[in-house]
């Protein structure tokens, strides 16, 4: 009989040594390539080798290690998820899906269940996007869509990427070498939800159906900076962030009856402005995101359309550019399909599918492979926080329905 318990404590344990290292002294901040990265692939290569897996790093960082399927050509299912962290990050962001992938594995190699497939497992070196000030580096260069500009980004130290990969012991002409074997079939991650709804609804589980489309404007909104004691109230004033906050509750009201969308103002400023200022000149962002393209760019043209309604009306400007326009990324329905059956039988209730609001590399590794994602409970809906955390029994639960997707798949 498995002894899930056991399996999920180990899990978490390994969560909480590897958040141990760390670049910054008491808390966890693991950047790309980093001293705390070098010493992470070391615990890593260790259990990985423990579990009988092959391993190697490649030339972005990525750890990876194999298990031979039964024929040189056999399919592979790649299993992975991401090590680096934001500052003061929690133990679980990433590392999770890590860690139970290789509980998986020894979960798999213990039983005499013997399969049709190799399976990889892949410790991306880089998904937030701290060092470099771009994401996803390490699924990118799995799918060679890493674009050789990149090499050349620095970081706040006037490193340049392919310099970092240089002082790590790699070698950035290896890249191509990177890329997923041909024979990858499918790939899966399991991740913390980073969000509130699973605890809403006391479950332990999700399936991915989506990762959600984005748009991000930057907006500004011009009127005219006056006297605040001489300017009367009225028609006389054109103030600029009486407009954007006019606004702005339009935005959360529009988004509010729209099921499923998501419409944050996130940053406003005020340029140049003084207390005794009507305001001229405001800045501010929008970002909207669903897991359904039309209804991302219908609620986009009408929140346009207001913000142009509501400014006329006090005769300011509003002008917009587009910083991040990125559709929504459907996850592969025969893996998710096979995930939600093995996550109903394991729960005893339907599995619930979610999109995820959130960007993860599954979203870069579908646009070559099938993928499929599973989400874990955050408790309290807590992430990139110390405070970040799983419950055991949602470890249990991820463990044996991640067994028995394994068993019920075929690539
Ligand atoms: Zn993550």
């Amino acid at each position: 009989m498995t002894d899930y318990p056991a399996r999920s404590a180990q899990v978490i344990e390994r969560c909480r040594q590897l958040a141990r290292i760390t670049d910054v002294p008491g808390e966890t901040t693991r950047l790309f390539l980093s001293p705390a990265t070098r010493e992470a692939h070391a615990l890593l290569t260790h259990w990985m080798q423990a579990a009988g897996l092959e391993v190697r790093t490649d030339a972005i960082g990525n750890l990876r290690g194999l298990l031979p399927g039964p024929a040189a050509d056999s399919p592979r299912l790649l299993i992975g998820s991401h090590i680096d962290t934001v500052p003061n990050a929690g133990a679980f962001d990433g590392p999770l899906g890590v860690l139970l992938g290789l509980a998986l594995i020894e979960e798999l190699r213990s039983s005499d269940a013997s399969f049709s497939f190799a399976i990889e497992l892949i410790a991306f070196s880089e998904e937030e996007g701290v060092r470099f000030a771009t994401p996803f580096l390490g699924s990118l260069a799995l799918i060679a869509q890493l674009e050789p500009d990149t090499l050349q980004r620095k970081d706040d130290d006037g490193i340049s990427l392919a310099a970092s990969i240089r002082n790590f012991g790699l070698d950035p002409a290896e890249l191509p070498a990177t890329v997923a074997d041909p024979a990858a079939a499918g790939y899966f991650e399991i991740h913390i939800e980073q969000g509130p709804v699973l605890e809403h609804e006391d479950r332990s589980l999700a399936v991915v159906e989506a990762i959600a489309g984005q748009t991000r404007l930057a907006l500004t909104f011009s009127g005219h900076a006056n006297h605040a004691g001489t300017t009367p109230m009225g028609p006389l004033r054109r103030d600029a962030l009486a407009a954007a906050s006019e606004w702005i509750a339009e935005v959360e009201r529009s988004a509010t009856s729209i099921p499923g969308l998501v419409a944050t103002v996130g940053k406003v400023e005020v340029p140049g402005g003084a207390g005794n200022v009507i305001p001229g000149i405001v800045t501010s962002t929008l970002d909207v995101r669903d897991a359904r393209d039309q209804v991302r760019r219908a609620a986009v043209e009408h929140l346009l359309e207001s913000a142009a309604i509501v400014c006329a009306k006090r005769r300011v400007n509003v002008a917009h550019t587009r910083t991040l326009d990125q559709p929504a990324v459907p996850m592969d329905h025969r893996l998710t399909n096979l995930l939600a059956a093995a996550v109903t039988q394991m729960t005893g209730t339907p599995a619930r599918r979610m999109p995820s609001g959130a960007g993860h590399d599954a979203m870069i590794v579908a646009r070559r492979i099938p993928s499929t994602m599973l989400f874990l409970r955050s408790p309290g809906g807590l992430s990139h926080h110390p405070n970040e955390t799983v419950l055991p029994a949602d470890v249990e639960a991820a463990l044996a329905a991640g067994t028995a997707f394994l068993r019920s798949l075929s690539l």
